[in-house]
């Protein structure tokens, strides 16, 4: 009883894992030339590693902190204590804590707005909640316009959105935004650091988690075969790669839906997996290296928000002990794609002048590093797909239920934690048991 698997990211390697262990053949394809999708470390300096895709866990994340325990890795807290510098308008300025120089009241309303809102969707299955149809078919931007009337809220908004989601509010739906905010333990779970989804960091690194986990499953996982042609034949499905074809007794496909989307099936799938309103989420992650965290020096935390790009927030992910001082800097939805149009030197630049704006008491990075995410390939954005007007009520049916001998992994099809590291994990965990349920040695 042989499985095959495509895509070595969590979702991908946590099902093999599962498959191996239980003492089935696996084979895993996997597009790219490293694991890992959407975690992926830079070295910024000797040994010293950056989280240029997902990085913050909290302690909800059951499933991806026993991972991480049972690999031997060890996570870092995510440090926040110091002031905050807010540009919202008017010259950088500085605040105790995370809370924005903004209207409390009016943040307040939108809270409420946006908790009443979740509240009324179904986690488990987002296109059964009542008056999903019409919740599936007014984009964030729109709700935001009807339920929330003061300038500061909607300053906020397009910001908190892009920091949660990486989405331009017009390009989801009011029904996506609010189950994804339900699906990660809601709004302030998701917003905070200290108790929230947020809290911690894998030491060393996130991408750590797929290599460990392609470690042991060692020549059960080849790099270089992206899927372009899934076959069904009686009790066989076979997957051409650029490589050649595969055949097993079934299939696990663990590729953000988009990219499942562009697979050619035969026979063809009854339905779809996302459309031209799926829109690839929208983040660029920009790492500013410094020779030790100076902003601490200064009694800054290194958090930041601002109202105008490219760095949307920025944050203290420094690695902890002695080395080098990270801030990293977020460029998210519709930002993000202005930001990737320019050069990489301007986008050097323009992210490099304001840091100097925001943090006039630092010098200039001694690197810097940008990973843009929309470019990716084998991505297609991030942090996650985002549900645009009528998704969830088309696609989510469809999205994990499997078809004859293919099943779905990937975060996408996890309604616990869709989008993070968790609902990947999660999802993987939940296609191998399909698998062997399904299939009997
Ligand atoms: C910048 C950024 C920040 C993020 N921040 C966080 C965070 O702080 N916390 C958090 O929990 N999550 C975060 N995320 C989201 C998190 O990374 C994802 O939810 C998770 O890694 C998804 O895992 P996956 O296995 O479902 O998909 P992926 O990681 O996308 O894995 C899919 C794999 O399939 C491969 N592939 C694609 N197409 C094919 C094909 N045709 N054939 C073969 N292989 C293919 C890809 O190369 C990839 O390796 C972030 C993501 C990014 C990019």
């Amino acid at each position: 009883m042989t499985t095959l698997i495509v895509g070595a990211g969590l979702a991908g390697l946590t099902a093999a894992t599962a498959l191996a262990a239980a003492g089935r053949q696996v084979t895993v394809l996997e597009a790219r030339d490293r694991v890992g999708g959407r975690t992926h470390g830079i070295e910024v300096a000797p040994g010293q590693w950056a989280d240029a895709g997902a990085a913050y866990l909290g302690e909800r994340h059951t499933t991806l902190k026993s991972l991480i325990a049972r690999l031997g890795l060890v996570t870092t807290p995510t440090t926040t204590d110091g002031r905050s510098r807010f540009s919202l308008g008017g010259g950088p300025q500085g605040s105790e804590g995370r809370f924005p120089p903004l209207s409390a009241v009016a943040l307040g309303q939108l809270f409420d707005a946006l908790d009443d809102v979740t509240r009324l969707v179904r986690a488990d299955a987002p296109w059964l909640t009542p008056d999903a149809e019409r919740l599936d078919r007014i984009s964030a931007a729109e709700w935001v316009g009807h339920h929330v009337d003061h300038a500061d809220a909607r300053l906020f908004f397009p910001l908190f959105l892009g920091e949660m989601m990486a989405a331009d509010p017009a390009d989801v739906s009011v029904l996506h935004m609010a189950f994804y905010l339900k699906s990660g333990g809601g709004i302030r779970y998701l917003n905070a650091f200290a108790g929230g989804a947020q809290e911690d960091r894998v030491d060393g690194g996130a991408h750590q988690l797929s290599e460990l986990l392609a470690a042991k499953l060692g020549d059960r996982v080849l790099l270089g075969e992206p899927a372009r042609v899934v076959e069904e034949r009686g009790s066989t499905v076979r997957v051409h790669t650029d490589r050649g074809v595969h055949e097993a007794d079934a299939l696990v496909i663990a590729v953000p839906p988009l990219l499942a989307d562009s697979i050619e099936y035969r026979p063809g799938l009854p339905f779809r997996r996302a459309g031209s309103t799926t829109v690839p989420g929208c983040a660029v992650k920009v790492h500013l290296v410094y020779p030790r965290p100076l902003w601490r020096d200064h009694g800054l935390s290194g958090w930041s928000v601002s109202a105008e790009g490219p760095l949307l927030s920025t944050v203290d992910d420094s690695p902890p002990g002695d080395g080098v001082g990270i801030l990293t800097g977020f460029v998210t939805g519709r930002e993000a794609r202005q930001y990737t149009a320019l050069t990489l030197e301007e986008q050097r630049d323009t992210a490099v002048s304001q840091a100097r704006r925001l943090f006039p008491e630092l010098p200039e990075p001694i690197a810097h590093h940008i990973t843009d995410w929309i470019g990716e390939e084998y991505s297609k954005g991030c942090y996650a797909a985002l549900f645009g007007l009528g998704d969830w009520v088309s696609f989510g049916p469809h999205l994990a239920a499997p078809h004859g001998r293919i099943h779905w992994a990937g975060t996408e099809t996890s309604t616990e934690f869709f989008g993070l590291m968790e609902g990947a994990i999660r999802s993987g965990q939940r296609a191998a048991a399909e698998v062997l349920q399904a299939y009997v040695d």
